[in-house]
């Protein structure tokens, strides 16, 4: 299985727009964040978590070279408004390609992108089947599983995959795990958790509650995202210690 962190930046990607603080002004690339998207190779399959309004980048910096699905864990604009470049890999691979998401996340898909999924044959739109996800879909042998968890007042998809013996779970915006979902992430090889920044906010865990979460899973290995430009990368990864990594755009993962 390989993970590739495509975006690992909040909904304003760093650097943001207009602001000349130290993070923003970093030319370390570590620095610099796409708005949260996950690839994943497993079982011969090309997964996508989220395509967010940076997906066309992200596709073309961090070879993307083919999806096979497209997961999406929730409707808000900075997860899903790169999604028309998935046109790319319909007219490649000649296909349908099978999108899956809540009801909720779904309904409003069906309405943001009104224009796809009509019987339209040709490459100008992404051609793809919208599926309203409430349990474990296969993907050839790959298995992915919703993840309910709360992000504010709605209840939204992180997903775990499991496929070539491995589990891993990713979780970008969330500000509370239910138990019934804590109990789908026993035995994780890897977790990918919501952990914004360290001041609180009504949508998203902080840094801190995200560290403790991630003990409570217990991961082999444990991972931050959706970060802000409160957290300079060095400074972050040095505070945290080796419990927990601050992945950066590009990183890669082979387990
Ligand atoms: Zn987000
Ligand atoms: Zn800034
Ligand atoms: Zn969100």
């Amino acid at each position: 299985m390989k993970l590739t962190f495509l975006g690992t930046g909040t909904s304003h990607g760093i650097p943001i727009i207009g602001c000349s603080c130290a993070v923003c002004k970093s030319t370390d690339p570590k620095n610099k964040r796409r708005r949260c998207s996950l690839y994943v190779v497993t079982e011969g399959r090309h997964l996508v978590f989220d395509t967010p309004p940076d997906f066309r980048d992200q596709v073309l910096s961090f070879g993307v070279e083919r999806v096979d699905a497209v997961f999406l864990t929730h409707p808000h604009a900075d997860h899903i408004f790169g999604f028309d470049d998935v046109r790319r890999f319909s007219a490649l691979q000649d296909q349908h390609i099978p999108v899956f998401g809540s009801e909720e996340t779904i309904r409003q898909m069906r309405i943001k992108f009104d224009y796809v999924d009509q019987g339209y044959n040709f490459e100008s739109v992404p051609r793809v089947q919208f599926t309203e996800q409430t349990g474990p879909v296969r993907i050839g042998e790959a298995i992915v599983t919703p993840l309910p968890v709360a992000h504010g007042n709605d209840t939204i998809y992180g997903y775990l995959v499991e496929g070539d013996g491995k589990r891993i779970g990713y979780i970008p915006d969330c500000n509370a795990i239910p138990d019934e979902t804590h109990a789908l992430l026993a035995n994780m090889d890897v977790m990918i958790l919501d952990g914004l920044r360290p001041q609180p906010h009504p949508t998203h865990f902080t840094i801190e509650e995200s560290v403790e979460q991630l003990a409570r899973i217990g991961a082999r290995k444990s991972y931050l995202t959706h970060l802000t430009h409160n957290s300079e990368h060095h400074d972050l990864q040095a505070r945290l210690g080796n419990a927990v990594t601050i992945p950066w755009d590009g990183l890669e993962t082979v387990l």
